[in-house]
């Protein structure tokens, strides 16, 4: 069955799709390849693309969600599921589309989850089976290099392991780059395959990001930026790089993909009281 989302080729739709199969990939990462008929038109994005996932309620049924309206106004149906009961909301986490890969019978994506607690993200990843249904909206990608950079510098912990390797994966053909990867132990590192000419540093065991930032040459003579992790965390690496480095703010794509001690919701409520209070923070 195709549903109304596969006809529109956007990414402000919402797409069903079924776990087709889950492996882990490190001890605490797990691979979820998801497909589907309503995977067919998703449109590409950025290399850093990520979904919002919807979670059922209770493991092999589909998440119950209002209908986009007919005019695709997202913004009207992201608000009716939030206002939707407490007890009957699914659960929205947002990852990365990690790989994507089109057969002529459909499309499969990748996305890597990191186990880390019992959040509802890292709840649904952990017992993930054939079979099970999700719901996405996306993706929704921000990496973008402009020409006059002439090198590109990605700093960011497990969680954003998943969007680096898909860039470094999509650089062009000699492209220098210099990856800064926290992970929590030695059995985290993975490899990337690549055409640009990438140096990786896997930050565990001591050293934090920002130390060993702070000790890293930056690479070529105006490189292009992002960083991505837990928000204090980027927040720290921004100021280093902008007051200590020299590093033009326009050159820096950022983002906080968590927030110690808050869930997704929290962080995301408190983001935009934040926003409305003191502007954007440097
Ligand atoms: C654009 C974007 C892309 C992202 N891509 C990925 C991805 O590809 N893979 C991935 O695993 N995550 C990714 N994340 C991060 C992910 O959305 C968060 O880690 C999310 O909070 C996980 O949901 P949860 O239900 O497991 O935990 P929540 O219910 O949101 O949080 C529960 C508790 O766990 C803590 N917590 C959340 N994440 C972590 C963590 N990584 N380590 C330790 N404690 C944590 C929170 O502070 C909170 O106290 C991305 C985030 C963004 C914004």
């Amino acid at each position: 069955m195709t549903t109304e989302a596969a006809r529109t080729g956007t990414p402000y739709a919402l797409r069903r799709a079924e776990v087709l199969d889950t492996r882990r990939i490190t001890p605490g990462v797990v691979r979820v390849t998801l497909g589907g008929p309503d995977l067919v038109d998703l449109p590409r994005a950025a290399p850093d693309g990520y979904l919002k996932l919807f979670f059922p309620r209770r493991r092999g049924e589909e998440p119950t969600l209002p209908a986009i309206p007919a005019d695709g106004d997202i913004g009207r149906w992201y608000r009716t599921y939030l206002a939707m009961p407490d007890g009957e909301r699914p659960a929205m986490r947002t990852y990365t589309l990690r790989r994507r890969r089109d057969h002529p019978g459909g499309v499969e994506i990748d996305v890597d989850l990191v186990l880390h607690g019992d959040g509802p993200g890292s709840t649904w990843a952990r017992d993930a089976a054939p079979g099970d249904r999700i719901a996405f909206t996306g993706p929704y990608g921000i990496y973008g290099p402009r020409p006059e950079h002439d090198a590109v510098l990605l700093v960011g912990d497990e969680t954003a392991v998943p969007a680096m390797g898909a860039i470094v994966e999509s650089l062009p053909a000699g492209t220098r780059a210099e990856v800064v990867a926290a992970v929590s132990s030695g059995a985290e590192v993975t490899s990337f395959t690549t055409a640009g000419r990438v140096e990786v540093s896997w930050v565990h065991g001591g050293p934090t990001l920002l130390d060993v930032v702070t000790a890293t040459d930056l690479p070529g003579e105006r490189p292009y930026v992002w960083l991505a992790g837990e928000a204090g965390t980027v927040k720290d690496l921004r100021r280093h790089l902008t007051r200590e480095r020299g590093v033009d703010r326009r050159d820096i794509q950022f983002c906080g993909y968590w927030r110690r001690g808050r869930t997704e919701e929290q962080a995301a409520a408190e983001a935009v009281l934040a926003a409305g209070a003191t502007g954007e923070d440097d």
